[in-house]
């Protein structure tokens, strides 16, 4: 029961009605018994920052930041993590007991723990990373802190150069020049496969690890493929519970609730 105690959460975003955010940190409450709820809330592009200032104002106990409002959070918050500080991109807001607001980014931390329980350790491997998105952004700093060497595979050079500057230590590859076999493990950070959509962004190799950040479907083209050819697979849904786990613990200081968590992000429609 909601009462006048409830703590509050949420995640800001445009569009924001489809995350599967609500679902898979409601579920986390609950089995955690804690008198906290999470909601959606739609925050119009160029209003982030006022967006994240507010939460303080209203007592909320944390915010989720997704897209358009990652670089305005990471602008408003009064302290960020390394990593946020890293990437100027904020996914969490901890409003602490004085209302000062930390920034992280759980994505990269998030993407670690989901290989780490697919048994796959990136240091010292070679990874080519498909898109110079956000997501491919905080997945290149991630590995690249855990000492792979990351190959970047963008279809705009500029995009490619952007990250390679904000990622010491990638190179940024044309994408038709890629050399895909070469790769000890493949990531595809694009949306390509995502939906409907039946395109595979590569052809995998057998003896690879290959990693989709796309969770919708949960087995994507590129995963089945990959299967097929007897490689080894890491599917996104594990990446997007985990970043809600670093969250919700961060918030509430206590253990998160995975089985629960993963559980609700795979029955939530999106
Ligand atoms: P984004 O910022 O829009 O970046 C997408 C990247 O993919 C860009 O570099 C884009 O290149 C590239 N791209 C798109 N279509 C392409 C194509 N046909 N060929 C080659 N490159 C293409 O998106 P994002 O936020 O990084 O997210 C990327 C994907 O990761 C999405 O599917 C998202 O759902 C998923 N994701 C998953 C998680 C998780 O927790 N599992 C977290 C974050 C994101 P241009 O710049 O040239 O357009």
């Amino acid at each position: 029961m909601i009462t006048g105690a409830t703590q509050l959460a949420a995640v800001i975003g445009a569009p924001v009605r489809h995350s599967r955010s609500p679902a898979i940190h409601n579920a986390g409450f609950a089995a955690a018994g804690l008198d906290w709820v999470y909601v959606a809330l739609e925050v119009a592009p160029g209003r982030g920052a006022e967006a994240v200032r507010a939460a303080s104002t209203l007592g909320l106990r944390g915010l989720s930041v997704t897209m358009p409002h990652k670089a305005d959070a990471a602008a408003a918050c009064d302290e960020l993590t390394p990593a946020a500080a890293a990437l100027e991109s904020v996914n969490t807001v901890v409003v602490r007991d004085d209302g000062s607001l930390l920034g992280d980014s759980t994505d990269g931390e998030g993407f670690l723990r989901s290989l780490a329980d697919a048994g796959l350790d990136p240091a010292g491997r070679t990874v080519l990373l498909l898109g110079a998105g956000g997501a491919a952004r905080a997945v290149a700093a991630a590995l690249v802190g855990r000492g792979a060497t990351v190959e970047v595979a963008v279809r705009r050079l500029e995009a490619g150069d952007a990250l390679a500057a904000a990622v010491p230590g990638v190179r940024a590859t044309d994408w038709p020049t890629i050399g895909v076999a070469a790769a000890e493990i493949v990531v595809n950070a694009t949306p390509i496969g995502m939906g409907d959509d039946p395109d595979l962004p590569v052809e995998p190799a057998p003896d690879q690890w290959v990693v989709d950040l796309v969770y919708h479907p949960l087995e994507t083209p590129l995963l089945r493929r990959a299967r097929a050819v007897g490689a080894s697979t890491v599917g996104g849904l594990g990446m997007l519970v985990h970043q809600a786990a670093l969250a919700f613990e961060q918030w509430t200081g206590v253990p998160a609730p995975l089985d629960a968590m993963r559980a609700a992000a795979t029955t939530e429609p999106d």
